[in-house]
């Protein structure tokens, strides 16, 4: 697949344009800090210092002012800093077990947690980052064939949640991964309605399952232009391939951390797992975003990511 080129819409270029400046920045190499007390540039690194509950943090010294200070408290929503923040996101979308993350935590950064604080800010970064989609408006511009299709994900004494995931074929872009006890009516079409709330355009061509409630609700909530395209694995065995290769992935991701008890505690993996896909997956191209007008420079990590965002939350626009 070749790269096209994005139009951004009208009504929406000011807002992509200066998101995507601010993911620029917080990649460049000159990071340019000046002092917080006098803003002055005529700043020293002075030498790791360690807090209880943030870890470690480098320290400055102003020239000018003579204070002291550190660059880490930029979220206001968590007293941890940014690069734990980053990693628990990138080992949640990875699908490592609680256990694992508070573990690599404490290694890498010297922070002890509990799982309540990591399930926590999961959740904070999933509300910051739906905040954020709201706020710009983030949809896929150019929809032609969406395919629909359900995982299984245990939840002990031989139960089930159920996870149904809506992707865009020629992107690569998860529209939504939404997380329900059954596959009715009411499920399919929550799921529908979430993933054309992430589109400017429904799809030319939608791909199910012969399944009668996914079928009902995509035939009540798309438009008659719509082909709805549904097969079983009987009358065509690849029917669904796209999909299926996805949904693998997104299986296997979010089984590594056990089987949930929790309904909300996973849709917060599948919305971390979701966003991270669509904003680091590289497997063909430019990450799934670049579709929907966002240019992800390639070194951008998960800290700078989550930055980007909440500096973006937080303009008057
Ligand atoms: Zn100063």
């Amino acid at each position: 697949m070749g790269v096209k080129r994005i139009s951004i819409p009208k009504e929406n270029r000011e807002k992509l344009l200066v998101f995507n400046r601010l993911l620029r920045n917080q990649t460049l190499n000159k990071w340019n800090p000046s002092c917080p007390h006098c803003n002055s540039y005529h700043i020293i690194k002075k030498t790791d210092i360690k807090r209880e509950r943030k870890g470690y943090a480098k320290k400055y010294l102003c020239r000018d002012c003579n204070s002291t200070f550190t660059f880490d408290n930029c979220f206001e929503w968590t007293h941890y800093p940014p690069r734990v923040v980053g990693d628990i996101f990138h080992l949640i979308a990875k699908g490592e077990s609680y256990r694992d993350i508070i573990e690599f935590i404490k290694d890498r950064h010297g922070v002890e947690m509990d799982r309540k604080t990591v399930i926590n800010i999961s959740r904070y970064c999933t509300e910051r980052l739906e905040m954020f989609r709201k706020k710009i408006d983030l949809k896929l511009l150019h929809p032609t064939v969406w395919e629909i299709d359900e995982i299984y994900l245990p939840r002990g004494k031989g139960k089930f949640f159920k996870a149904l995931t809506v992707l865009d074929i020629d992107t690569g872009y998860i529209l939504i991964i939404y997380v329900s006890n059954e596959i009715d009516y009411e499920s399919a079409k929550k799921t529908i309605e979430l993933a054309l709330n992430n589109s400017i355009r429904p799809p030319r061509k939608f791909k199910c399952e012969k399944n009668a409630a996914i079928i009902k609700a995509a035939s009540t909530l798309l438009p008659k232009k719509t082909k709805i395209d549904a097969k079983s694995k009987k009358e065509k065995f690849d029917h669904l391939n796209n999909i299926e290769g996805q949904n693998r992935k997104l299986r296997k991701t979010l089984k590594r951390g056990v089987a949930y008890r929790n309904k909300s505690t996973l849709q917060i993996r599948a919305d971390i797992y979701r966003y991270d896909h669509n904003f680091f997956w590289r497997k063909q191209g430019p990450p799934p975003v670049y579709y929907a007008g966002i240019n992800v420079p390639k070194n951008l990590t998960r800290e700078r990511f989550l930055i980007a965002v909440d500096k973006f939350n937080k303009l008057n626009l």
